[in-house]
């Protein structure tokens, strides 16, 4: 099926749900209808996301993201998606309205065969994020591990001032080539740290180092 015609294969019910989604954003059309030329890869405009929002958002899903589940998340399907580079580029589209819809398509696997799973997130002009859908079926109700993950792929981006507008072309290859190959040990290790360390481990990363390992891949 392709995505194109997601919201003409949703059953009834589902249909209402996800037009009410909608209609919080002030669109009529379904995300995944958007042009392609609609969508763009570039990090320096991304809201700045932050743990704590991303926090608050999930456990908003109790049965997935519990406070507990979240505070041991090396267990996490979302965290294991997002470390091992299973998220693909994030793009996103800015609405009038002021909203951001951030999508992404998520690999379920290294089987690359398996279908992959294409999560959307809207975030508001004040950095909240108001709602999200997935192709999948846990996606279909609110938030499912393929939108965590590309959670904590905005987060990451933020916390490593790759959506600074002082980036150059780090950022668009950060997102592009974010693959297991680069770097996840990085990431892991500093996801959730409190702020001080965060701070003090974001002084010790410079673009450049990053820049570098990008350019020695290509
Ligand atoms: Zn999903």
């Amino acid at each position: 099926m392709s995505i194109y015609e997601y919201f003409e294969k949703l059953d009834f019910n589902a249909a209402k749900r996800y037009k009410n989604k909608l209609a919080i954003l002030g669109i009529n059309q379904c995300p995944y209808k958007f042009p392609a030329d609609a969508w763009k890869d570039d990090p320096t405009e991304w809201p700045s996301v932050q743990y704590h929002d991303v926090y608050h958002y999930l456990i908003k899903s109790p049965k997935i993201f519990s406070p507990e589940a979240i505070d041991n998340y090396k267990a996490l399907d979302a965290y294991k998606y997002f470390v091992s580079g299973w998220v693909q580029e994030v793009l996103h589209m800015i609405l009038s309205s002021g909203f951001v819809i951030f999508k992404a398509e998520v690999k379920p696997s290294y089987r690359t065969n398996d279908p992959t799973h294409t999560p959307w997130i809207a975030v508001n002009n004040k950095e909240s994020i108001i709602l999200s859908h997935c192709n999948c079926m846990a996606g279909l109700g609110e938030t499912c591990s393929h939108v965590a993950a590309v959670l904590y792929k905005l987060e990451a981006a933020v916390r490593l001032g790759l959506t600074s507008k002082s980036c150059t072309d780090v950022p668009c290859k950060w997102n592009q080539n974010f693959t297991k190959d680069v770097n996840p040990a990085l990431i892991s290790e500093i996801i959730f740290y409190s702020a001080d360390a965060k701070q003090k481990i974001r002084s010790n990363i410079s673009t450049t180092s990053l820049t570098v390992r990008l350019n020695e891949e290509h």
